[in-house]
């Protein structure tokens, strides 16, 4: 998918049309995003399964990689428009589904 490099758009923060600049979201792990989700070790943590030191040979262990092929090969990537007037980003409400992005020469995956 092809986007310009920036755009003329409405700033709520301007509260008029200015001249922004598209870039993306960096990708965070999974962690990052979802840091209380099942099986995580800060949520164990959280929930006081684990006391005292050492690991005791529980929360170092990977994660069970049984599926082999990747059924989806498109990612939702965040799209992020930067007033050039008061240089505050906002993003869209919905991230757009592709495999990869091209902001003017810029590609993003
Ligand atoms: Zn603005």
């Amino acid at each position: 998918m092809k986007l310009p490099k920036d755009t003329r758009r409405y700033c709520p923060y301007c509260k008029k049309h200015t001249k922004q600049t598209v870039t993306t979201a960096k990708q965070k792990s999974r962690s990052a995003t979802h840091p209380l989700s099942r099986w995580s070790t800060s949520r164990a943590k959280k929930r006081s399964y684990r006391s005292g030191y050492g690991n005791l040979g529980r929360f170092s262990k990977p994660a069970v990689k049984d599926r082999k092929r990747k059924t989806k090969i498109t990612k939702r990537i965040s799209v992020l428009y930067k007033c050039v007037e008061c240089g505050k980003m906002k993003g869209i409400k919905k991230a757009i589904r592709a495999s990869r992005i091209e902001i003017g020469e810029k590609i993003s995956k």
